[in-house]
């Protein structure tokens, strides 16, 4: 498959995306333990798609008072790898040998704390508005260039987050379709 992404395993950055590094984040316990995708769907304010917040959300730059919506976000540091915009551009805010800050509290096949082994994706998007083709794309081509660098991600080990936080959180909603998603990767 042609694809305009591919990792860099020394930096743990995605050749073909924007990079725009987050400070939220830290060490991997294990660095060379990165065994699972984790798909998430994110927008801001809530339905509303193509501003800036998710990108300031992730930058700490998110203010309290520039929409209700926001105030309990004020404070909070998260982040995730990438961030997949209605358009199928892809930003980079974390490396991925890095641990970013999506998950919370989760846990997979019985191991806890999913962001010290898993690489984070979010879709912008809502649990109930169809994702554009263009997003199906672009997560399509970058798991597949993530998982020909990181070996041990298998096709069971590429989760949504309502997944791993069940209770918790739906994302990336019932609209997600993983049929189309798993049928466009080309996993071993
Ligand atoms: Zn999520």
């Amino acid at each position: 498959m042609n694809s305009q992404y591919k990792v860099n395993i020394d930096t743990g950055l995605l050749d073909g995306a924007t990079f725009c590094q987050s400070p939220n984040f830290n060490q991997r316990p294990d660095s060379d333990d990165i065994n699972t995708v984790v798909v998430h769907g994110i927008s801001l304010p809530p339905g509303e798609f193509g501003g800036q917040w998710i990108n300031a959300l992730f930058l700490n730059q998110l203010k309290g008072d520039e929409h209700p919506e926001f105030e309990c976000l004020q404070g909070i540091t998260v982040s995730s790898h990438l961030l997949i915009r209605r358009d199928g551009a892809v930003i980079q805010y974390v490396p991925f040998n890095k641990r970013a800050w999506h998950a919370g509290v989760s846990s997979f096949l019985g191991r806890e704390n999913c962001n010290d082994y898993s690489v984070g994706i979010e879709l912008e998007g809502t649990d109930d508005i169809a994702y554009e083709d263009a997003q199906y794309e672009s997560l399509a081509q970058t798991v597949n260039a993530i998982c020909f660098a990181y070996k041990k991600i298998t096709a069971e080990r590429i989760v949504g987050h309502c997944d791993i936080a069940p209770g918790r959180k739906t994302d990336p909603g019932k609209v997600f379709n993983w049929e189309l998603f798993r049928k466009s990767l080309n996993l071993d």
